[in-house]
């Protein structure tokens, strides 16, 4: 669907995956307004199709706009564009339990402008890909991770809590020095105490102690994780104490259990996090059993297998 000046959406199509043509002048290539988002259909036992709380990503795909100031895609597009993109590719959905079908949602500004100003006209666009897991060895795999204490991934008032494409890029060569060195991923501190957690670059993190569960507080520069706010649910109605707040790194080396959430990892246990050269096993390398039982309970509901929240699991028929 294609937005004009005037902030009207046209109606949609769908068209065989290919490349987009661009203008030089583009302001996604120019000044970075661009946006996406990360959401998975799953195959359920029954064999029918359900994506997990659109809602919740057209919410922050319309935040995220406008703070990369762009008009809003209305969450009725948004949606419905999810949904017909899933009932075209139902034949690509792996079994149940085999894997999902990943969508990436993207808004961007495709008109050109030479001066500094916001794209004359944007275009929202939905592909798909069916995946497995993300991270190597499958999922609940445990991974290790680093923390990096010279690169920041946001800053405050800057565009963290938001998925635009110019977080993402200065991430890469920081993850691919810690992948190199054999970890899995990083763990960012926030840029004005390089004290307290934020996140991993895909992913929020969680660390437990005894019954209580801490997660770094969504203070504008943390990405309002869908799965993160899905756990918290969970954890709370199986009667964990979740605290969102300040999340230093000595308390993340002192803790039980630490797992990692996201759409593309699912819940993911950490094996080990390495703070200056010292390395902290946690588990002796295995699955913690919170971490288990939260991935149980979300992938329960996933696959229709368990009783799913109020909107959680939204049926795409076919067709
Ligand atoms: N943090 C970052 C930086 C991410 O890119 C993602 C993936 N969207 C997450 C956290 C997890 O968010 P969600 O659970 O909505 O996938």
């Amino acid at each position: 669907a294609t937005c004009d000046v005037d902030g009207e959406w046209t109606t949609g199509q769908l068209e065989p995956y290919g490349d987009l043509s661009l203008s030089p002048a583009a302001a996604v290539l120019n000044y970075g307004q661009g946006i996406f988002e990360g959401m998975k259909a799953y195959r359920t036992v029954d064999g029918a199709v359900a994506v997990f709380r659109p809602d919740q990503n057209a919410k922050r795909f319309a935040e995220g706009a406008g703070r990369m100031s762009m008009p809003p895609v209305p969450e009725d597009v948004f949606v419905d564009a999810v949904k017909k993109t899933i009932s075209a590719n139902r034949d690509f959905i792996p079994p149940e339990g085999k894997g999902s079908l990943y969508l990436r949602p993207l808004l961007i500004g495709t008109g050109p402008i030479l001066g500094l100003g916001p794209a004359p006209s944007y275009d929202f666009l939905v592909y798909c890909s069916p995946v497995a897991s993300y991270f190597k060895g499958g999922q609940l795999t445990p991974i290790d991770l680093v923390v990096e204490e010279t690169y920041h991934r946001a800053a405050p008032g800057g565009t963290g809590s938001t998925k635009c494409v110019g977080n993402y890029s200065p991430v890469l060569k920081v993850q691919l020095k810690a992948k190199k060195e054999g970890f899995s991923d990083v763990i960012y501190l926030d840029a004005v105490n390089n004290k307290y957690i934020e996140e991993v670059s895909s992913c929020n993190f969680f660390a437990v102690k005894g019954k209580t569960i801490a997660t770094p507080a969504l203070g504008g520069s943390i990405l309002p994780g869908i799965t993160r706010k899905s756990v918290i649910e969970l954890a709370k109605k199986k009667g964990y104490v979740v605290e969102e707040r300040n999340v230093s790194v000595e308390e993340v080396l002192d803790a039980d259990e630490c797992f990692c959430t996201g759409t593309a990892v699912v819940v993911v246990p950490v094996g080990s996090v390495t703070h200056r050269g010292e390395k902290k096993v946690f588990k002796g390398g295995k699955v913690g059993e919170v971490g288990q039982s939260l991935y149980d309970e979300l992938t329960g509901i996933q696959a229709g297998k368990l009783e799913a929240p109020e909107g959680w699991l939204v049926n795409v028929p076919e067709g």
